[in-house]
């Protein structure tokens, strides 16, 4: 009787474990041991580890026809460098804009050609909206971009790896969202993204919405008084330095691998309206 129960037992054990793992859902949260490939540190982006004071703006869903030459006088007047993720349908429909921004010295990424779910689309389906994206911003600037975000922060794994294959793409995220597309007014705009910014971080926000423009001019001045700098997200990815590993942890790693840049890699952002 005793074994027969402990056979149950493991029975329903190994049941419970197989129903668990369920590789149709993608995930969105990194996965701690098995199947990632040891690139995988290099691919994603949600902020980056600096000894610098050093942080990125980044503005999603341009160009917008009025709002984001407003916003590049801004930055002009301050001498500030952001990133752009801009949508392939408004690229085609304001190309000078796009050109404007990179002839300024801002970045521009690829933030697909219509704003769809990533996630949710076939390979051949998310290859073009990006292909497509890509041609249009290397028609406006004359280069080709190196950063892509999929738009809602909604992409799976699979995906991170054969986009970052096949078109050379970091994935770039966000450790900063002032939830701007709600619109709640350019206070809390800014107000959320003075409490969250921290060197090495990456801000999300929209040049689409007239309150975060309205919020930018207060928000880059105070970001700059408290001492930090702004640089393109490729510029931060490219001063990530290596984490100090806790006091007493013994280094497992040899000496090569410590000494490559660690950027760090929180989970993704639950899938939302932001990005
Ligand atoms: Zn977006």
């Amino acid at each position: 009787m005793f074994f027969l129960r402990l056979y149950l037992l493991c029975v329903a054990l190994v049941a419970t474990r197989t129903l668990g793992a369920d590789p149709e859902i993608p995930s969105q949260i990194p996965q701690k041991s098995v199947g990632k490939r040891p690139t995988e540190q290099n691919i994603t982006f949600n902020s980056v580890h600096t000894d610098g004071p050093y942080i990125a703006m980044s503005f999603d869903d341009g160009p917008s026809a009025t709002l984001t030459p407003k916003l590049l006088d801004l930055l002009a007047a301050r001498h500030i460098k952001a990133t752009f993720f801009v949508i392939g349908e408004n690229v085609m429909e304001h190309p000078e804009i796009v050109a404007r921004a990179a002839r300024e010295g801002h970045e521009i990424g690829n933030h697909s050609w219509s704003h769809p779910n990533l996630a949710k689309m076939s390979q051949e389906s998310v290859r073009s909206q990006l292909q497509r994206t890509d041609d249009a911003i290397k028609n406006a600037t004359g280069e080709r971009p190196t950063l892509m975000r999929p738009p809602y922060g909604s992409i799976t794994d699979r995906e991170k790896h054969w986009i970052h294959d096949e078109f050379g793409y970091r994935i770039i995220l966000w450790d900063v969202d002032p939830y701007d597309w709600k619109r709640p007014g350019p206070a809390v705009v800014r107000n959320r993204i003075l409490k969250e910014t921290r060197p090495g971080s990456i801000v999300l926000s929209h040049d689409i919405h007239p309150g975060t423009i309205e919020a930018m001019p207060s928000t880059l001045d105070a970001l700059e008084a408290k001492g930090l700098k702004f640089v393109t997200v490729s510029e931060l990815i490219g001063m990530a330095t290596p984490e100090t590993p806790p006091p007493t942890a013994k280094l497992k790693a040899s000496p090569s691998a410590s000494a490559t840049p660690s950027p760090s890699v929180a989970p993704s952002p639950a899938f939302s309206p932001s990005g």
